[in-house]
C-alpha cells in the first residue's frame, strides 16, 4: 500500500499511467487510445477516442450484478413519503423517462433544462438525458424566473423539465409559475415543458400544446427500453451554471469519460463507499455536490444513494441520524452550515440513534471552522473529512484520502492536495510561490485532472481569460481562493480573492445580487458585500443610493422601501440572494477611477480596519456606511 504522499506523487509523475489504471473502474464501449491529449493548453482531453456513457455506468452495468439492491432511496420529511428503487427499477424508470424525451425529439448534443425539487424523478430526468447523449443543465429550484430565463437563453434547451412545486419547512414553493414566467422572459424558450405533477400545487395549470404531463406520457412507455447513445469521452455530459465576478453566470461544462472515471476513483479513495453500502449526501441536485455525490458518484460505484427532501431540523434535530441508523449509512456528505445549525440543538439528538455504521462524515462547500469540526467529531464519533472544491473541479481538490491512507486530520484544514492536482500557492502580485505559512492564491498547474470542467459552455475564450490569466509568469488555473500551507503540508483555506461570496455553502456573485437590486426602479446605485455570519458563514448586505429620496424620508418609509427592494431580489434572482439588510446612503465609496471599494465596505461591516484608502474619491462615503450600520 502506497502512502498518500506516494499516491499523489505518482499521479503527477505519471498521469497517463495513473489515470489509465483508474479508468478501469468504469465500463467503456470502445477503449480509449490516448489517455491525455494536451496539445492545446489549457484545454485537456482525457481518454481520447474512448466511448462510454454516464447512465450506462450508473445504471445498466449494475442491473445484472445488483439488480435487486436499492439504488435510490428517497425520503421526504416535507410530504411524509419514502420511495425506494432497486437498480432494476431505476433502469426501468430511466428508460421510460428517456423514451418520453426521445419522443419530444431530444437526441445527442441537445440541451435539457431541469428545474425540479428533490424528487426521484429529478434523478431519472438527469440519467435519461445523458442516456440519450443529451446535455442536462440543472438549475437550483431556489432561483427565480429571470435567472432561469438567463440560463435558458445561454443553454438553449430543447426541453425543460419541472414540477408543480417543491416544499420547504412545510411551505409550498410553486415552481411551475416561475417556469411559465421564464418562458415569457426568455428569447429562446424551449418548445416543450415536461411537468412532473406531485399534486402539491392544486392551482397549477398546463399550457396546451407546450406542456406535457409526465404521468400520462410515462404511461405510454411501459417496458420500453431506449438504447444508450455512446459518447466520445470528451463530449459534454452536462452544464452547471455558477456565479462569478460578472452578473452573467458561467456554464461550467463537464465531459463524459473523465468525469465518470474521476467520480469512480473518488468513491474509493476519498469517500470510502463500498458497492452495496448506503451513502447519504444532504446536498441538492441543483449544486455540483448533488450532481457528483447524490447522483453520479454513488450510482457509478454501485452504492445505495439516499436522497433527502427536507431540512435537518424537521420533524426534529435527530432526523439525519435516524436515517443513518435505519439505512446503515457508512459515509455521509453534508455542509458546515447544516452542522452549525444542528450544533445549536440539544446534543442528545446525536446520541438518540445508533450511528455506529457511520465511518466518515464529509463536509464541504465553505470553510469548516475548528469548533464545529471538533464538536461534530466528538458528538458523532465518526471521522470528519473537510474537503475543498468547486463547481469547476467536480470533485475534491483538497482532501484527506482515507481510502489511500488514514492520515491524521487537523481541524480547520481540508488536509492535502488530492491526487491529480498539482497545487501552487502564488503571491498575488509577484506570482512567486509563497513560503510556508504565508498567504497565497491557490492555483492549479494544468492540465486539470479528469472530471474538472472542460470549458465554459459556448465560450472557450472566457474559460481561458477567467481562469488562466491571473499571473503573467505562468499559465495556471486560479481557484480565486486564498490559502496557506503549514510545515506538515496541510492547507488552510482563507476565503475568496474575488467578489464571490458564500452564503450557507451557496455561491453567489456580489455583482449578480447588485444587478438584482438594481432591477428596482428607484435604485440608482448599489454595492453588495458578503459579511461574516456565525451560522451561514457569510450573508449579503446591500448599500443603495436611491433616485427619489422622498420614498425613504422617514424611518417607516425606509423600512417599507427596504422590504420592497428585497422582494425585487427574490423575484429577479431568488430568495437565496436576498440581502440581510438594504441600507440607504447618498454616495458609495469608490476609488478615483470609479471602482467600488467593496473590500473596505466589507471591513467596516465586520468591524475591521478598512485598509488603504489613499485612492478614495470621497471619504465621507465611508462615514455614511458606518452611520447606516449604526442606524
Ligand atoms: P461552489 O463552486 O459553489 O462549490 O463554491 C466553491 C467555493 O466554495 C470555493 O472556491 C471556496 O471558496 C468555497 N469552499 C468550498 N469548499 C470549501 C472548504 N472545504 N473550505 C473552505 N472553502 C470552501
Amino acid at each position: 500500500m502506497a502512502t498518500n504522499r506516494e499516491f499523489h506523487a505518482r499521479s503527477l509523475k505519471d498521469p497517463e499511467g495513473f489515470w489509465a489504471e483508474e479508468a478501469r473502474r468504469i465500463d467503456w464501449h470502445k477503449p480509449f487510445g490516448k489517455v491525455l491529449e494536451y496539445t492545446n493548453p489549457p484545454f485537456s482531453k482525457w481518454f481520447v477516442g474512448g466511448e462510454t456513457n454516464l447512465c450506462y455506468n450508473a445504471v445498466d452495468r449494475h442491473v445484472k450484478e445488483r439488480g435487486d439492491q436499492d439504488a435510490l432511496v428517497w425520503i421526504s420529511t416535507e410530504v411524509h413519503q419514502k420511495r425506494a428503487f432497486t437498480y432494476g427499477e431505476l433502469y426501468a424508470e430511466v428508460n421510460r423517462f428517456a423514451a418520453v424525451l426521445r419522443d419530444l425529439g431530444v437526441g445527442k448534443g441537445d440541451r435539457v433544462l431541469i428545474y425540479m425539487p428533490m424528487t426521484p424523478e429529478a434523478v431519472f430526468a438527469m440519467l435519461a438525458t445523458v442516456r440519450l447523449g443529451a446535455i442536462h443543465s440543472v438549475v437550483f429550484g431556489g432561483f427565480a424566473a429571470a435567472s432561469l430565463a438567463a440560463r435558458i437563453d445561454d443553454a438553449r434547451p430543447k426541453v425543460m423539465i419541472t414540477s408543480d412545486a417543491g416544499m420547504r419547512m412545510g411551505k409550498v414553493i410553486a415552481l411551475k409559475p416561475l417556469v411559465d414566467e421564464s418562458m415569457r422572459l426568455a428569447k429562446h424558450p424551449p418548445r416543450h415543458v415536461v411537468v412532473v405533477d406531485r399534486g402539491i400545487d392544486q392551482k397549477m395549470t398546463l399550457t396546451q400544446g407546450r406542456d406535457i404531463d409526465y404521468a400520462q406520457a410515462r404511461e405510454k412507455q411501459r417496458g420500453v427500453e431506449v438504447p444508450v447513445t455512446w459518447l466520445e469521452s470528451n463530449e459534454p455530459s452536462y452544464i452547471l451554471y455558477t456565479s462569478g465576478t460578472t452578473g452573467k453566470p458561467k456554464g461550467v461544462q463537464r465531459d463524459t469519460g473523465g468525469y465518470a472515471v474521476a467520480l469512480a476513483a473518488s468513491m474509493r479513495h476519498i469517500f470510502c463507499s463500498n458497492p452495496g453500502e448506503a451513502y447519504f449526501c444532504t446536498s441538492d441536485i441543483g449544486w455540483v455536490v448533488g450532481h457528483s455525490y447524490i447522483v453520479y458518484g454513488p450510482l457509478i460505484n454501485g452504492s445505495t444513494t439516499i436522497m433527502y427532501e427536507g431540512v435537518p431540523m424537521r420533524p426534529d434535530a435527530g432526523i439525519w441520524w435516524k436515517i443513518v441508523q435505519d439505512y446503515k449509512v457508512t459515509s455521509m456528505f453534508s455542509s458546515p452550515t447544516a452542522i452549525r445549525v444542528l450544533k445549536k440543538q440539544d446534543p442528545a439528538w446525536m446520541k438518540k440513534y445508533d450511528t455506529s455504521t457511520l465511518r466518515y462524515l464529509y463536509l464541504a462547500g465553505e470553510p469548516l471552522d475548528e469548533p464545529t469540526a471538533r464538536w461534530v467529531s466528538e458528538s458523532l464519533g465518526a471521522q470528519i473529512v473537510d474537503n475543498y472544491w468547486q463547481t469547476e473541479s467536480g470533485w475534491p481538490i483538497l482532501t484527506a484520502c482515507p481510502g489511500v491512507e488514514d492520515t491524521p486530520r487537523k481541524f480547520g484544514s481540508p488536509s492535502f492536495a488530492a491526487y491529480g492536482y498539482r497545487l501552487k500557492l502564488k503571491h498575488e502580485e509577484t506570482g512567486k510561490e509563497v513560503a510556508t505559512g504565508e498567504k497565497g492564491v491557490l492555483c492549479i498547474a494544468p492540465p486539470l485532472p479528469p472530471g474538472a470542467m472542460s470549458t465554459i459552455w459556448g465560450d472557450d475564450a472566457r474559460f481561458v481569460s477567467t481562469y488562466f490569466k491571473s499571473f503573467a509568469d505562468e499559465m495556471v488555473y486560479t481557484t480565486f481562493d486564498w490559502a496557506t500551507r503549514d510545515a506538515d503540508g496541510y492547507y488552510f483555506v482563507l476565503g475568496r480573492t474575488d467578489d464571490v461570496i458564500n452564503v450557507a455553502g451557496h455561491r453567489l456573485g456580489t455583482r449578480e445580487i447588485e444587478e438584482a437590486v438594481q432591477a428596482h426602479a428607484n435604485v440608482a446605485e448599489v454595492a453588495v458585500v458578503g459579511v461574516a455570519d456565525s451560522l451561514k458563514g457569510q450573508v449579503p448586505m446591500a448599500f443603495a443610493v436611491v433616485k427619489d429620496s422622498a420614498r425613504i424620508a422617514t424611518p417607516e418609509l425606509a423600512a417599507a422601501h427596504e422590504k420592497e427592494i428585497m422582494a425585487t431580489v427574490d423575484k429577479e434572482l431568488g430568495a437565496i440572494g436576498r440581502p440581510s439588510r438594504v441600507c440607504f446612503v447618498t454616495a458609495l465609496p469608490k476609488t478615483r477611477s470609479g471602482k467600488l471599494l467593496r473590500r473596505s465596505i466589507q471591513a467596516i461591516c465586520e468591524g475591521r480596519d478598512p485598509g488603504d484608502l489613499t485612492t478614495i474619491e470621497d471619504p465621507g462615503a465611508l462615514e455614511q456606511i458606518r452611520a447606516a450600520l449604526r442606524g
